[in-house]
């Protein structure tokens, strides 16, 4: 059984109220485990119990034991991503707050102050996982804004120059966040957007242009070449962190839509919109360096009569238990898809025709598949499959190929496999 694993948080509060619907909020925001301590001398316990560890403190300014924000002090000095929250910020203390190191600061006067946080939190869990490239060649200016990353959780990854950053970038595909300047030394800041937007795209990467000289007409300019922002250099630390949380909000969403966009629901399998965009580019560049990339065909034998003889709800379970098991025993690179009915398609990028053959054999004699409910009953489900011999020019002749070998797998008497 899966278990997701709860992440620590710690809260200091001293007004119960306050903490009991931080606690929930956070519940709901995702699986965090909140601690309370309700004094400077309890946090202090709880930070330093070796058995104790949160990514991330949220703290009260105003403590019973310790009423000028010294907890501030005392988590930031554990090196713990510390948010602070209070009833109210002048001024002076926003500025000497935000100087000593925190992520950021809520004031506790609203609901939506309260969402806010519960998204800063997971945001800032999300960010230790998230990878963002700076590219800027002044060395005073990248390091203030590494810093200013870092503390935001974030992975971040530095090039002081166009030509290193495209590098960078190319070494390092799990980066999802450019901070580009405009001007570089060796190549513009223009000329390395265009070049980075070669191969990686809006979805899979946003791009904030940034520069010390910031006109509407440059702004244009940067958002025309494939910039999804720009910022100023001289904007407020706070601006620049919420330009970047919502480029990166904004490019998770674009991946949620498109997994949708590309995944059979009933199955999780992708779909044939999936095999017919993603795969075929796949086929493609395969096909022009003379690489196979075969596909087996695979599908239910007499499901109508399963349909009839056990209802159409349990025909989808049945679809559900062999898309299951075609997941479970799938061979490193394949890609499996449901393409309709009780039809699956299974792409082998350069898998040779003997380790195809031992996938399909241990998926075929691993049926017939019980379902929970049926087991007294003939549920003689078996697999008809066809597969393609590997060198076919294009998807479509590759998929006509594997369709003629599962018609003959039907027509010569069903449960077994032909390969082209
Ligand atoms: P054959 O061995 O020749 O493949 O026979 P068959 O009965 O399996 O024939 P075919 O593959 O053409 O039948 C597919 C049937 O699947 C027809 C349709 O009613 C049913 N079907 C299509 N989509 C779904 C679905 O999502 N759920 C269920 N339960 N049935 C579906
Ligand atoms: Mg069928």
């Amino acid at each position: 059984m899966k278990t997701t694993q709860m992440k620590q948080v710690l809260l200091v509060e001293d007004a119960n109220f306050f903490a009991r619907i931080i606690q929930s909020e956070l519940s709901k925001a995702g699986s965090f485990e909140v601690t309370i301590a309700r004094t400077y001398t309890e946090a202090r316990e709880k930070i330093e119990d070796p058995n104790y560890h949160p990514f991330l403190a949220l703290v009260d300014l105003t403590l019973p034991d310790a009423q000028d924000g010294e907890v501030v002090d005392l988590a930031v000095g554990a090196g713990l991503p510390t948010i602070v929250f209070s009833a109210r910020f002048d001024e002076k203390t926003r500025s000497s707050i935000l100087n000593k190191g925190i992520v950021d600061y809520v004031v506790k006067d609203s609901p939506a102050s309260l969402s806010y946080l519960a998204d800063l939190v997971r945001r800032i869990e999300k960010n230790q996982r998230t990878h963002v490239l700076i590219v800027e060649d002044a060395h005073t200016q990248r390091a203030i804004l590494k810093e200013r990353l870092e503390r935001y959780c974030l992975q971040v990854h530095t090039a002081c120059c166009g030509l290193e950053g495209i590098e960078v970038l190319r070494q390092n595909p799990q980066i999802q966040l450019l901070i580009l300047d405009h001007g570089l030394p060796d190549i513009s800041g223009f000329e390395t957007l265009k070049k980075v937007r070669q191969f990686r795209h809006f979805h899979d990467l946003a791009i904030v242009g940034i520069s010390a000289t910031p006109s509407a007409e440059l702004t244009a300019k940067f958002l025309k070449s494939g910039a999804s922002d720009f910022v100023a250099k001289s904007c407020t630390p706070e601006e620049l962190i919420l330009r970047i949380s919502q480029n990166l909000e904004s490019l998770e969403r674009i991946k949620e839509l498109t997994e949708l966009a590309n995944k059979d629901p009933m199955t999780g399998l992708f779909n044939r919109r999936y095999l017919h965009d993603q795969i075929e580019q796949k086929h493609r560049v395969l096909a022009q360096s003379n690489k196979s990339i075969r596909y087996a065909m695979i599908d239910i034998d007499k499901f109508k009569q399963i349909n009839d003889r056990f209802g159409h709800e349990t025909g989808d379970q049945l679809i559900i238990a062999i898309a299951d098991r075609i997941r479970d025993f799938l061979p490193k690179g394949a890609v499996a898809v449901r393409i309709g009915g009780d039809e699956f398609c299974v792409a082998f990028p350069e898998l040779d025709e003997t380790s195809c053959r031992a996938f399909l054999s241990e998926l075929r004699t691993s049926m017939p598949i019980t379902l929970p409910g049926h087991d007294d009953q003939l549920f003689n489900s078996t697999i008809s499959v066809g597969l393609s011999s590997g060198n076919d020019a294009t998807l479509s002749e590759a998929l006509r190929s594997a369709d003629r070998c599962l018609y003959e797998a039907k027509e010569s008497g069903r449960n077994r496999i032909i390969a082209a």
